[in-house]
């Protein structure tokens, strides 16, 4: 289900969700709304009848009459829909406070999840319910990692993007002894010993940690030397987890730094995990970019002009963009301008706005989005692909670093 969702898709749904986590209330009057998809829209409407009908007994005035208001918009939005879309239908609606001023507007933001939702809810309180989107948005599949030589033994998640170090455990086992003869054969039966009661530990270690680990979708072990093949083969995990082992990797390190080795390695093993999918796409662009360097280009400039021009393949943009489109507009000629600001001006530049050159008069501010939405709307014109990066690899970094974070990936040169 999640690899499906599209990069960009997670991407708007959390900008939103942080957004609506942060309105509040002045009295408990926010309405959160979440109807599935078997559910029917005329159910939902006599129900949100009901509430209305309910709310005439609010004892605030102000509250009452917001209460109202939002669910009179919320029957507004829930007639133009027969039925309610694939995925169930999620609304947000109520007063909430504007910055500046002292008065409140009924806000109301309608959205399809990118998964179907399985809940019928119907809440009122001072904030908006956004748990189960929450929840939804949380990466499902996740990977057990298990680095391991005969000396230690390091556990790992690897899940949608993030990696969890989880602990490392030591075992003991001393190394290869020079002594001859006897005592080295009676050394050699006590360290084969305690290799085994060693793995029986990493065993155990790993059924506790992965055992409870939900949407487990895999374990990779790794380690230099025959120790990770051992483990692997003898009687040591648990058979459900055995059957989860997608591969075992050589390493040269073992601990934390052989954890992020074992990534690296296990590229085919883990494609599915977005963190792969991100090095690959970028590996691409780099490529082109020492090879066919025609065919790749990168800054918000050039990257925009492209894809205006039909040429774009693929955006490649950090999610750590913290750049926005300022759109303004004269009032009297109807001139728009739209400008790129970075987050810590976006406040700003609602008050102080520029002067239309014809007019001399200045410009009403119409909206701000990210830059990032400015783009995917670009892209969308043109059938062009967005993928939006994380930081977290090598590649990632270097896109944010090094292009400014904006970079494509062109159809045909020129
Ligand atoms: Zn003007």
């Amino acid at each position: 289900m999640s690899s499906k969702r599209s990069s960009l898709e997670v991407y708007l749904l959390e900008k939103l969700l942080e957004e609506l986590d942060k309105k509040r209330g002045r009295g408990t009057e926010l309405i959160s709304l979440y109807i599935p998809p078997s559910r029917q829209i005329g159910d939902v409407m006599s129900v949100l009848r009901e509430e209305y009908g309910t709310a005439a007994n609010i004892k605030s005035k102000s509250t009452r009459k917001n209460v109202q208001d939002a669910l009179e918009s919320i029957m507004q939005r829930l007639k133009l829909f027969r039925k309610p879309p694939e995925n169930g239908l999620v609304i947000f609606c109520g007063a909430i406070p504007q910055e500046g001023a002292g008065s409140e507007k009924i806000e109301i933001y309608v959205l399809e999840p990118p998964e179907p939702i399985s809940i019928y809810l119907y809440r009122c309180d001072s904030k908006f319910y956004l748990e189960p989107l929450k929840e939804m948005l949380a990466e499902k599949e996740a990977y057990g990692l298990i680095v391991m030589d005969r000396s230690e033994a390091t556990f790992a998640k690897l899940k949608g993007r993030s990696v969890e170090i989880l602990e490392t455990i030591t075992s003991g086992v001393p190394g290869k002894h020079d002594a001859g003869g006897q005592s080295a054969r009676r050394f050699e039966r006590i360290i084969e010993q305690m290799a085994h009661e060693f793995y029986k530990r990493v065993g155990r270690h790993a059924n506790e940690i992965f055992l409870n680990t939900p949407n487990l979708k895999g374990i990779v072990v790794g380690g230099p030397g025959p120790t990770k093949n051992e483990f692997v083969n003898g009687d040591y995990l648990h058979y459900e987890l055995k059957q989860k082992v997608l591969g075992v990797v050589d390493l040269s390190y073992t601990g934390e730094p052989g954890i992020y080795e074992l990534i690296e390695r296990a590229q085919k093993l883990l494609k599915e995990s977005r963190l792969v999918e991100e090095k690959r796409l970028l590996q691409r662009f780099f490529y082109y970019l020492a090879k066919r360097s025609e065919l790749v280009t990168y800054g918000e400039k050039e990257v925009v002009e492209k894809l205006q021009r039909g040429a774009v393949d693929t955006v490649l943009v950090s999610r750590d963009l913290d750049l926005h489109r300022v759109k303004y507009r004269c009032p009297q000629c109807g001139r728009i301008i739209e400008q790129t600001v970075e987050g810590k001006k976006l406040e700003e530049c609602k008050y102080s706005r520029p002067k239309c050159e014809k007019c001399g008069i200045e410009m009403e501010f119409v909206e701000a989005k990210t830059l990032i939405e400015h783009l995917a709307e670009l892209a969308k014109l043109s059938g062009a692909k967005i993928e939006v990066i994380s930081a977290e690899t090598d590649e990632g970094e270097g896109l944010k670093r090094a292009f400014g974070g904006i970079a494509a990936i062109l159809r045909f040169g020129g």
